[in-house]
């Protein structure tokens, strides 16, 4: 079993479906071509990606569990990271910077990102990819219908 195979078959076919719609496009062509024929086997055309996306039972969902607001997943990734973004602080921020390079202290933040459909809930360094995302829209539906 492939890395992503064994990744993939965590995730139910609710989640499968938003991962299919805003995260194939971020892999390689040769991954990509691997986590199509995993779609296909388990029947998610691009059809029923859809109407999975639509009626996601887990956004009816109440829990304790902190979800993506995108997809509802609990799948959650959380990254300590440095935190670099002092510049949009403001004035604060340039504090927290005199003060970092007096003390030599490091902020560390959450970065928090949906496993499933790359939702970031927490992005405190900006990192986010920028993407356009109409283009990116076009680019998966191209592919998914097979026109090349
Ligand atoms: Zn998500």
């Amino acid at each position: 079993m492939s890395k992503i195979d064994k990744y993939l078959s965590d995730f139910d076919d609710y989640e499968l479906a938003f991962f299919a719609k805003y995260k194939l496009d971020t892999y390689l062509k040769n991954s990509q071509e691997k986590i199509k024929k995993i779609l296909f086997k388990r029947g998610l055309t691009e059809y029923r990606i859809e109407k999975l996306i639509e009626e996601n039972p887990k956004s009816k969902l109440i829990d304790e569990k902190e979800r993506c607001p995108r997809c509802y997943s609990d799948k959650i990734r959380r990254d300590k990271v440095k935190y670099t973004n002092e510049s949009s602080g403001g004035s604060f921020g340039i504090l927290i910077k005199a003060y970092n390079s007096n003390n030599e202290k490091v902020t560390y933040k959450n970065e928090v990102i949906c496993n499933v459909c790359g939702f970031w809930l927490k992005d405190p360094n900006n990192e986010k990819p920028k993407m356009n995302i109409t283009r990116l829209m076009s680019t998966f539906l191209t592919k998914i219908r097979g026109i090349k």
